[in-house]
């Protein structure tokens, strides 16, 4: 079972992905967090990346689908794959069919579009901090923390990501309006698509998704 998410930035695509994986032993891909690994590296290839996603901009597709099949052949498409920010226009939508159909004799099953209103959104996105040990992603405004400003898990620091500030969010939630969004009407001729309202909490939305997959 391969799954897609389609929602703006801070709607929690990450967070839901984390309770997929936990819940339904899939692999997951974020097309974010293999860039910033590239980032990480400190390649030239990096420092390029670095300066388009901090100003919120899209990386482009040639390089983002080359990422996602070398990471997709590294893992296999047997356990199926959550694809967490990928596609993100509908170039890379067409891309990402033709290589799974082709090279993988694989394809999308399940695409959720995550309805979430912008200030909420936002707010969310501003909160975010993240796991540098584990990856793990909390928010500032809905988690606990044991010792501030730790992983409740690993006891690593938490970061906050660079492209989460206002002006960034702006960018990229104007890139998924004019870029991402059309996709709802691509996958909904496939037939794969299915709407979920975010709730309040993370484990509301979850619940959500839980009752399509497992319908
Ligand atoms: P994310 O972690 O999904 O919020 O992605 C962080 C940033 O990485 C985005 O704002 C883009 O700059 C870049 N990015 C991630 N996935 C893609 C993609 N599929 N296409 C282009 N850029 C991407």
């Amino acid at each position: 079972m391969n799954i897609i998410f389609i929602a703006p930035p801070g709607a929690g695509k990450g967070t839901q992905s984390e309770l997929l994986v936990g819940n339904y032993n899939l692999n997951h891909i974020s097309t974010g967090d293999l860039l910033r690994e590239e980032i990480n590296s400190n390649s030239d290839l990096g420092k390029r990346i670095a300066e388009i996603i901090d100003g919120g901009n899209l990386v482009n597709d040639d390089l983002m689908i080359e990422m996602l099949d070398k990471k997709i052949s590294e893992l296999g498409v047997e356990k199926g794959i959550i694809f967490d920010g990928f596609p993100r226009t509908e170039n890379q939508a067409i891309m990402l069919d033709k290589l799974l159909q082709e090279k993988y004799n694989s394809k999308i099953n399940y695409v959720f579009n995550l309805i979430i209103d912008k200030s909420e959104a936002m707010k969310r996105a501003l909160g975010r901090v993240l796991c540098s040990g584990c990856g793990k992603i909390y928010n500032v405004y809905f988690d606990k923390f044991d010792a501030e400003g730790y992983c409740n898990e690993c006891r690593s620091k938490l970061e906050k990501r660079k492209d989460d500030n206002e002006q960034s969010f702006n960018v990229r939630f104007d890139s998924f309006m004019n870029k991402t969004k059309p996709l709802i009407d691509f996958y909904n001729k496939e037939g794969i698509l299915h709407e979920v309202k975010c709730g309040d909490k993370k484990e509301e939305t979850f619940a959500k998704i839980k009752v399509l997959l497992d319908k």
